[in-house]
């Protein structure tokens, strides 16, 4: 056991069977373990997105937290590693945490870009309480500068008066325990930027009984990062690439700061984990990548960690980038077995086999998915096969009637 998680008291091994020496020997820099050694490289600077100084509507104003001031007259933003430094009036390179009279704001708490009704297998996660229905909310901006972004009206904006819904914490866990949800998602865009809204609305579901789940790029400084997954029952972290040069190029972001957080989330949490990797042709699909990728999954966090491989579609500044295909991603998910993942899921229709949890002891397919409808199931409510008798790595319960692959607008009212 790593000494930081041997120290809180923790337990590497979430009932997953796979043995504790499997474990790093510490949680120091990632770049101490096996990962590759990250080169320098020329960074597009997200900072150049920090604005000129402005008004920040008082009624905008919620105090925001990890900050601090600076010699200079100016305050740093310690969330994530981009540390903007800001004079008053200015907002950081996510737009929407800013400096105003009183120090940091978020100026997106309690305003969303919308919320909506999905299956939990659209965030995705296939390990954790399958068929359940999840409650998505997201808000404005995002710590990140990907190219390919598909949520681009929301990340990108820099005009939260856009943020039409408002909802407090506890309407929002009012709302999805009134629909029979079991959780509540911060997806849409990174929960990182609106920190303070995220967990405590995760304090209202946890209150109610209802699961978090956060839909994360994993950005972040280690102070907020300890706060933040301390609150959340599941992430989905996206791994956007496995080399710094690729990370710089197509997320403004560091590759070692992401694998940080996946390796604090494995062992010095009790979130469930799961990883997502945006395939991109030309960019970060070599099978070489891949290999390391899924070899770095394995050998750091464990080969029961499910690893999902997405397929790229056209757009934003990358439209010149042709489609993942199909042949692509089924290559990607047999380089990532072939690596000793158990789990390795490609999220596209009809794909049936790159959907479906098979049993790492006997083979069988125990759970079988068309995206996000569940069409098979054969586990039990403690996620053990039907048929060896095996546990299954994640969260599991009593299987019910599944969600199916729909999405339901959910509009918040006084009721909630
Ligand atoms: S969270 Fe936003 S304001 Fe804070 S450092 Fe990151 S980009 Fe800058």
């Amino acid at each position: 056991m790593s000494n930081e998680a041997a120290s809180a008291g923790l337990d590497p091994v979430r009932g997953d069977g796979s043995p504790q020496d499997q474990t790093p020997d510490a949680l120091g820099p990632v770049g101490q373990l096996t990962t590759p050694p990250l080169p320098a490289a020329s960074v597009p600077d997200v900072r150049d997105r920090i604005s000129a100084p402005a008004v920040i509507a008082r009624e905008q104003c919620h105090a925001a937290r990890h900050w601090h001031p600076l010699k200079d007259g100016r305050i740093q933003c310690d969330v994530c590693p981009h540390d903007c430094k800001l004079l008053e009036g200015q907002r950081g390179a996510c737009f929407v945490r800013g400096r105003s009279e009183r120090g940091m704001v978020l100026t997106t708490y309690g305003r969303s870009s919308g919320f909506s009704i999905h299956p939990i297998e659209r965030k995705p996660l296939n390990h954790f309480f399958p068929g359940s229905s999840v409650v998505s909310v997201g808000t404005a901006g995002c710590n990140l500068a990907c190219g390919f972004c598909e949520n681009g009206d929301i990340s990108r904006s820099r005009d939260v008066d856009r943020l039409a819904e408002e909802a407090s914490p506890l309407a929002i866990a009012r709302a999805a325990r009134a629909h029979g949800s079991k959780s509540v998602a911060f997806t849409y865009n990174d929960p990182v930027v609106f920190f303070e809204y995220a967990l405590d609305t995760a304090d209202a579901c946890h209150e109610l009984g209802l699961k978090t789940v956060a839909v994360t790029a994993g950005y972040m400084h280690a102070a907020p990062r300890w706060e933040f997954y301390a609150r959340m029952d599941a992430a989905n972290i996206d791994l956007k690439a496995f080399s710094e040069d690729a990370y710089v190029k197509l997320a403004g972001a560091h590759l070692k700061s992401v694998l940080d957080t996946l390796i604090h989330v494995r062992y010095a949490t009790d979130c469930w984990l799961e990883i997502s990797t945006l395939l991109i042709p030309g960019h970060n699909d070599s099978a070489a990548e891949v290999s390391a990728l899924a070899h770095w999954v394995a050998g750091e966090l464990g080969p029961n960690v499910p690893l999902h491989f997405n397929a790229f579609r056209p757009d934003w500044k990358m439209k010149n980038v042709p489609p993942t295909t199909p042949a692509a991603l089924g290559k990607a998910r047999r380089v990532a077995l072939d690596a000793g993942l158990n789990h390795v899921y490609t999220d596209k229709a009809h794909d049936i086999e790159g959907g479906t949890t098979f049993c790492p002891g006997c083979g069988r397919a125990t759970v079988v998915r068309d995206c996000g409808d569940i069409r098979h199931y054969e586990l039990t409510a403690q996620g053990a096969c039907a048929h060896c008798g095996m546990r299954i790595a994640g969260c599991f319960g009593e299987f019910v009637q599944p969600f199916g692959d729909r999405r339901i607008p959910l509009v918040m009212n006084a009721r909630h």
